[in-house]
């Protein structure tokens, strides 16, 4: 079976000032480096205008820096908009389709998987966000929905870079909210992913994608999702906002 490392990954959104993007960021590297095993990759996600001057504070430590969304096109006349060809010098990872985009911003399936596929073209490594309201949720339908958007989003994708994206099961129903899924629900979800994944790329492919959880991940949550077989880490929105706890969240992925 391939090595899977744990990826914890903070989703700042729209938040922060400068100096407490850059006061943030510097706390997080400050405390990978003092640690003396870090199992886990540490990812920082800030909103757009912070990116660079927030590398320029992880230079030297092993934080990575990604965004958290990207346009469809690489360049042209989309005012606004930021591509994925402008992330890839500044970004590890772009995340693509996360609930706030889907249903705030109105991204369709098509969508992300245009987005998708402008990431991957892009050389940079793709976090696709799925997941179901408490609506489908209710109606038992919460499989079936996380099946979709993962088909839709990698039906069209060649095996090798399937193999490279990580999912990340979020619930819209946990996001923000103080109520996380069950680790069962995340367990369970996550073998609806890989078989998803395995029904389109194969066995292989389906080994190698990392499965992140995502809604409502605290400090003393997170061993309990990032413990499970198929879980390999979290994505982090309001516990990333303060080092300590997102370092302990980082600490609970070993
Ligand atoms: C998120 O924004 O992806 C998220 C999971 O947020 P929170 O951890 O605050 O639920």
């Amino acid at each position: 079976m391939p090595e899977r490392r744990p990826l914890i990954a903070g989703n700042w959104k729209m938040n922060t000032k400068l100096d407490e993007a850059t006061k943030l960021a510097r706390s997080v590297a400050d405390g990978v480096t003092l640690r003396e095993k870090v199992e886990a990759e540490c990812l920082v996600i800030p909103p757009f205008p912070w990116i660079v001057p927030v590398r320029e504070v992880v230079a030297g430590s092993s934080v990575a820096v990604g965004a958290q969304k990207c346009a469809v096109e690489d360049a042209g006349a989309f005012t606004g908009e930021v591509s994925a060809a402008m992330l890839a010098p500044l970004c590890g990872y772009i995340v693509i389709g996360h609930s706030e985009r889907r249903h705030v911003f109105g991204e369709s399936d098509d969508v992300v998987a245009a987005k998708l596929q402008a990431v991957l073209r892009n050389g940079v490594t793709p976090i696709l966000c799925v997941g179901e309201t408490l609506e489908q949720r209710d109606g038992g339908e919460a499989g079936a929905v996380v099946e979709r958007q993962i088909s839709s989003a990698l039906g069209e994708m060649p095996e090798d870079a399937i193999a490279g994206v990580v999912v990340a099961y979020e619930p819209v129903w946990a996001i923000g909210t103080g109520r996380a899924a069950s680790p069962d629900d995340a367990a369970r979800m996550a073998d609806t992913i890989r078989a998803t994944v395995a029904h389109i790329a194969g066995s292989q492919a389906s080994s190698s994608v990392r499965i992140l959880y995502g809604g409502s991940v605290n400090p003393a949550n997170a061993g309990s999702f990032i413990g499970l077989e198929d879980i390999d880490g979290a994505l982090v929105g309001g516990a990333s906002l303060k080092a300590e706890s997102f370092l302990e969240i980082l600490d609970a992925a070993g």
